[in-house]
């Protein structure tokens, strides 16, 4: 008891807090994929504009180099603005000269616009001059390349990092990756996510990784040697998580409270059924009925069936079918068999002293049929009754036969000891009769189900006939179940059915109603002429006999 209500505690336990966990962890995970995913589609498009962008320097470069006018004339100056218009990321071509531009798409700049000293090299071989002031184009800053003969494009660096972005704090730069350094950039790039980038060796097309502070996404071009960045505060993925949390936290609690509410309602049940059961036994509030079982030939009883009845202390009863199945799967239906061995031995011990030929059924559960069982009861049981051999029946269930090699030394060990056995349920299980065969049985009984069907057109019907040629044919005598109409009884009997019980012959009844039926039946001489009720209960069945 201890050991289920820990267990039913740990299964509540888990069943709220594994539903939450896995809704933070399914939570914490999607922040994660959603930010990472938003980080590449920005860090594509950088990498997206810095390609185009180094196409077209490279391609408006060679265009003016094929030029064969002087660079500064008309044509030449129509060639750059032919360059300028017909590549976006590039502002105006040019001519420099001397670290100054003396013309471009725009004229002959007379005086020159000094650009600087030059800060170096592209990886292409071009010089570069980054972050020049021009005063055509007042208040904003430009990168100029040019070939070693001067032709020259005008680039707006921030341009290819102009993208619509979440809010200020997303870091957007292109990264040249060999050797590596930040060409431009929006938000700072901190050193330590460049050495990383440059420890892989830039041979990864595609990378994401989580530092203290940020969430940094990469895409790369080896072919380009140019890498798009894109970056964003961790808080972000918190945010997310957070915003998250709160839709999916409502709907792992509800789940995980139903859960629990479920297992402590299953616990509850099984085991307040399970201490019911154990104090009913204690208090004795099992008894027995007995339902009488005649012989179809002449309607006299021969014997009954002892069915349990359990009745609780505020006056309901609960049926067998309910409290038999909770007490095979709690372990007690053992100790309730025995119990009602017990009671057969003080109920029925004078009727069957008193009776000689006249028997007593007991159930058996399939749990029963178990070596230390409630077969080590049955010497002590035929003690009290003081009873001839075949005084007892056993009722066994079809499906405790299924372990053959079990089962069969235990049924001879019953019958050793004059204890008859039958098979109970016939034809609801899933053995056949032959397999039967090889254990030594005395009594089928046919299952109500199949009697309920004689008279019927229903195909099941044809069963029952099948039944009882096969039980003659292994030499059992049957008992047939559930007989309610005198059809079925005259049926039976027609077909050489030895025995059946059923409201056509009595209900379960009191042990003291079944030796008054008996008694009656057995000495019609000393009972009164029609009138006494006993009297028609013993015969009459027998009326269309
Ligand atoms: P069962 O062994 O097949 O018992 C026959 C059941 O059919 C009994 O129900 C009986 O009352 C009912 N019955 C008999 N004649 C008629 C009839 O003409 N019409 C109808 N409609 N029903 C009829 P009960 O007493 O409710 O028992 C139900 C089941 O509970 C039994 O089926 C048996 O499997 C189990 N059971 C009863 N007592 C015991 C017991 O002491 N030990 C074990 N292990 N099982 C028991
Ligand atoms: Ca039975
Ligand atoms: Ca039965």
């Amino acid at each position: 008891m201890k050991h289920t209500l820990a267990l039913a505690a740990a299964f509540m336990v888990a069943a709220i807090v594994v539903p939450i966990a896995l809704a933070l962890q399914f939570a914490g995970q999607q922040a994660r994929q959603d930010e990472q995913a938003y980080l590449a589609s920005l860090a594509e498009e950088v990498l997206r504009r810095a390609v185009l962008t180094r196409q077209q320097i490279v391609a408006a470069v060679d265009a003016m180099q094929a030029r064969a006018d002087a660079p500064c004339s008309e044509a030449g100056i129509a060639l750059m603005r032919q360059i300028s218009m017909t590549s976006p990321y590039l502002q105006a071509a040019g001519v420099v000269r001397d670290n100054a531009l003396v013309c471009s798409s725009l004229g002959v700049h007379e005086p020159p616009l000094a650009l600087g000293t030059g800060q170096g090299r592209t990886a292409t071989g071009l010089r570069a001059w980054v972050g020049v002031d021009l005063p055509i184009i007042p208040g904003q800053l430009f990168n100029v390349y040019s070939d070693a003969h001067g032709n020259a494009v005008i680039v707006h660096p921030e341009q290819i990092i102009d993208i619509v972005v979440r809010s200020t704090d997303v870091v957007l730069a292109v990264v040249v990756n060999d050797p590596g350094f930040v060409s431009r950039s929006r938000g700072s790039v901190a050193p330590d996510w460049l050495a990383r980038i440059a420890r892989s060796k830039n041979t990864m097309a595609a990378q994401a990784f989580e530092t203290d502070s940020h969430t940094v996404v990469l895409r790369s071009s080896g072919e380009h040697n140019v890498s798009g960045l894109a970056a964003a505060p961790r808080s972000y993925i918190d945010g997310r998580m957070r915003r998250l949390t709160w839709i999916m936290l409502p709907i792992g609690l509800a789940a995980g409270l139903l859960l629990a509410v479920a297992v402590v309602l299953l616990a509850r049940q099984r085991m307040s059924l399970k201490t019911e059961l154990r104090l009913a036994l204690q208090r004795k509030e099992f008894f027995l009925r007995y339902q009488p079982i005649v012989d179809l030939r002449d309607g006299s009883v021969v014997g009954a069936e002892a069915l349990l009845r359990w009745q609780r202390v505020d006056g309901t009863q609960v049926p067998p079918d309910v409290f038999i199945p909770v007490a095979e799967q709690t372990g007690l239906i053992q100790d309730i068999t025995r119990h009602v061995m017990d009671m057969v031995a003080r109920d029925m011990a004078g009727l069957l002293q008193r009776r000689p030929g006249f028997h007593v059924s007991i159930n058996f559960s399939a749990l029963d049929l178990q070596p230390k069982g409630p077969i080590e009861h049955i010497a002590p049981l035929l003690q009290a009754l003081q009873a001839p051999p075949g005084a007892v029946v056993l009722e066994i269930t079809e499906r405790s036969f299924v372990d053959a090699s079990i089962a069969r030394p235990l049924v001879q060990r019953i019958r050793e000891q004059g204890v008859r056995v039958a098979i109970d349920d016939f034809g609801t299980g899933y053995s056949n009769l032959s397999a039967l065969a090889s254990f030594e049985i005395d009594y089928l009984k046919i299952d109500k189900s199949f009697v309920d069907t004689i008279g019927l057109q229903a195909v099941t019907s044809q069963v029952v006939p099948h039944i009882i040629e096969m039980a003659k044919t292994l030499g059992l005598e049957m008992i047939a179940e559930g007989v309610e109409t005198q059809e079925q009884a005259d049926y039976l009997r027609s077909r050489g059915v030895q025995f059946a019980q059923g409201w056509l012959y009595g209900k379960p009844m009191a042990v003291e109603d079944l030796m008054a039926r008996v008694d009656a039946c057995a000495e019609p001489s000393l009972a009164p002429a029609d009138g006494d009720p006993a009297q028609r209960a013993c015969s009459g069945n027998l009326q269309s006999t």
